[in-house]
């Protein structure tokens, strides 16, 4: 209660989520509908989104809509960004948070997929940030990127998956420089994520790892508060940022418990 009275910023505020039909972006609409937000959501199931819409507009979203969207489609990013324009009128939020699936694996040579899913988690990714930047350049407006610890420390099984985060984490901290250099109003938040415990993510990890899941409702609200107080990162649970931080001084340590982080019989 007190966290959504506090948060008054966002009563009102227009915000797109993608990849919002499950998982933590499910959350975000719901946590940005408490806060009464107005929504666009987006990912590819339209049945799925329009549950989510109307669970939204019970918890109190002031407007929301969704489009469905494939962001392998060369055309759909702008279509998106277009869409929540028209229907909101201008855009406050813009959260890029949709992943393809890959798979849980060791990298067996398929270039393909990972050509695909480069497309999906990275190049629409830029597309939309071009596509909305005017908009929130008006409205002193956030861009929010959901990303990894995978996007800045390397694991096995995960190349495909890893290296699209790795892209998002070195273009929005360019982009974030350029932004500073012009005196821009946009802020731009890149939030690196441990183990949460969304269904895809569980799928792939159950009795492969002990590494704690953190609850995606909670990782939500965190990525919606480093949004709107305009923090350049996120981590997300706290020791991401140990490891990240440590990682460059103990090569060998880090590479010793990453490994020994899974079960993994040859
Ligand atoms: P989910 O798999 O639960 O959700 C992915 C979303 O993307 C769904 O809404 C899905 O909907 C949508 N999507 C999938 N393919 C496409 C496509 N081609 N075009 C458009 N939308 C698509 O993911 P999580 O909630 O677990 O993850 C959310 C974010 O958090 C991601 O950026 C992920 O990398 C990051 N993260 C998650 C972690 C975790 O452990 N869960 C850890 C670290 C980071 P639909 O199928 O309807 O299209």
């Amino acid at each position: 209660e007190a966290i959504y009275g506090g948060l008054n910023s966002l009563k009102g505020a227009r915000v797109l989520v993608t990849g919002a039909s499950t998982g933590i972006g499910e959350q975000m609409a719901y946590h940005y509908a408490r806060f009464g937000a107005k929504i666009v959501i987006t990912a590819r199931r339209e049945k799925v989104l329009q549950q989510v819409v109307e669970k939204c507009l019970s918890l109190g979203a002031q407007k929301a809509f969704y489009i469905a969207a494939d962001m392998a489609n060369e055309a759909d990013p702008d279509k998106v960004v277009d869409y929540a324009l028209e229907k909101l009128g201008g855009l406050d939020y813009l959260v890029l948070n949709h992943i393809g699936p890959s798979p849980f694996s060791m990298w067996k040579g398929d270039v393909d997929h990972t050509k695909w899913l480069m497309k999906v988690n990275f190049f629409s990714y830029i597309q939309m940030a071009w596509k909305a930047l005017p908009s929130l350049e008006q409205n002193k407006g956030s861009l929010v990127v959901v990303s990894s610890l995978l996007g800045k420390i390397t694991s096995p099984f995960v190349a495909p998956y890893s290296s699209t985060k790795f892209a998002l984490n070195g273009f929005f901290g360019s982009l974030r420089h350029e932004l500073a250099m012009k005196k821009s109003n946009v802020s731009i938040s890149v939030c690196t994520l441990g183990l949460i415990d969304t269904d895809s993510a569980m799928e792939k990890v159950r009795g492969v790892t002990d590494v704690p899941a953190y609850p995606a409702t909670d990782a939500a609200l965190n990525i919606i508060i480093t949004g709107s107080t305009r923090q350049p990162e996120l981590f997300y649970p706290w020791f991401t940022y140990f490891i990240v931080i440590t990682k460059d001084w103990f090569p060998s340590l880090t590479d010793y418990m990453t490994q020994n982080s899974y079960n993994y019989i040859p």
